[in-house]
């Protein structure tokens, strides 16, 4: 029959759309996992921070920032404002004027005003420890939920999932979900769970500086002999 398909039968196609046989092999995730960790051994949470509620603050600024741009605004923010009932005490027309420049100011004002009242009024002023109770926070999902308690607690409760994080785990092929709820639990079922914490700034790390939204630079990755992505650039 040689190299062609047979008359009457369909060729394979190139783009099987079942899940990938080795796509989450244990053996390829734990490559992919080493690499990461060999690659950026400095990887750690961007934000500025001297507590966790500083953190927390600072995670819901950069929803749609940069770690940049919120590093300018949060050292002026905490200086004036240091606790959480100095926020609760806030005018929300105050906060957005100070928070401007992050973007979506004003739902951001919501989050950290409602935080803040919370954190103030129902937990003697300490950001709670739990993902049950900050997932009752204002404004705070599993993603902000996993930095707060990930960063400043060592808390692996779950794998931050951002945009770089969504991007490279498709990529990867580590999960094929849409929604970084439904990634993240993909990524909690193959890593194991005493490097949830040190994977996710990995992944951000390699997202950042190699496996980039627009044009990888694959050719220095770490991983690109594990990758078989259609967006390689080599
Ligand atoms: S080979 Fe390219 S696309 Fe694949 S993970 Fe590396 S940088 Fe990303």
């Amino acid at each position: 029959m040689g190299i062609k398909a047979a008359a009457g039968k369909k060729a394979p196609s190139q783009k099987a759309k079942g899940p990938h046989p080795t796509g989450q092999d244990p053996a390829r995730v734990r490559e992919i996992v080493k690499h990461l960790a060999k690659a950026y051994p400095e990887a750690q949470c961007a934000l500025k921070h001297s507590n966790p509620f500083e953190l927390l603050v600072a995670t819901i600024l950069s929803a749609q920032c940069t770690d940049e741009r919120v590093n300018k605004v949060t050292p002026e923010l905490f200086r004036k404002y240091p606790t959480p009932e100095d926020f609760a005490a806030l005018r929300p027309e105050v906060l957005e004027q100070e928070i401007r420049s992050t973007g979506f100011f004003r739902s951001k004002t919501k989050s950290i005003l409602g935080s803040a009242r919370k954190i103030a009024e129902e937990f003697g002023g300490k950001v709670p420890d739990t993902m049950q109770e900050l997932l009752k926070l204002p404004g705070v999902a599993r993603k902000t939920a996993n930095v707060v308690l990930g960063t400043a607690f060592r808390k692996a409760t779950g794998v931050v999932v951002d945009t770089h994080v969504s991007r490279i785990a498709q990529r990867l092929d580590l999960s094929r979900q849409k929604t970084p709820e439904k990634i993240e639990q993909d990524l909690m079922r193959i890593i194991p769970q005493s490097q949830w914490i040190d994977f996710s700034h990995q992944m951000i790390f390699h997202g950042r500086r190699c496996c980039t939204a627009r044009s990888p630079k694959c050719w220095s990755c770490p991983v690109e002999n594990l990758c078989y992505s259609e967006e390689k650039t080599v």
